[in-house]
């Protein structure tokens, strides 16, 4: 778990968040002193944020599902899923369009 502010490695758990239905895991930064709760997006993910983003622009302007993995492989040697491509789609496009204050969770 990295800082999502200043991206330090000093990170402590700090009690639990109730928020809406989910708790979210809660955590302050010794380094900058921020608080933050646990993040569902790239973070945790395996593949560069950059990668997912541009993979959801382009199946959102309209590419097939099965261009977007091709174009994946062939660019950036990243093998996954179509499966995977719609998940990202599905996840991320309203994060994607929403994401003008930074990072921001969103269910
Ligand atoms: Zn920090």
């Amino acid at each position: 778990m990295l800082c999502i502010f200043c991206k330090s490695k000093d990170v402590v758990r700090n009690g639990k968040r109730r928020r809406n239905v989910k708790t979210k895991q809660s955590y302050l930064c010794l380094n900058c002193e921020r608080q933050f709760v646990e993040v569902d997006g790239f973070e945790r993910m395996r593949h560069k944020p950059e990668i997912i983003a541009r993979a959801v622009h382009q199946h959102e302007d309209g590419m097939s599902l099965s261009k977007v993995q091709n174009h994946l492989w062939q660019h950036d040697k990243v093998k996954v899923t179509r499966w995977t491509i719609s998940q990202w789609t599905k996840k991320y496009s309203i994060f994607l369009k929403s994401n003008s204050s930074g990072i921001k969770a969103r269910n």
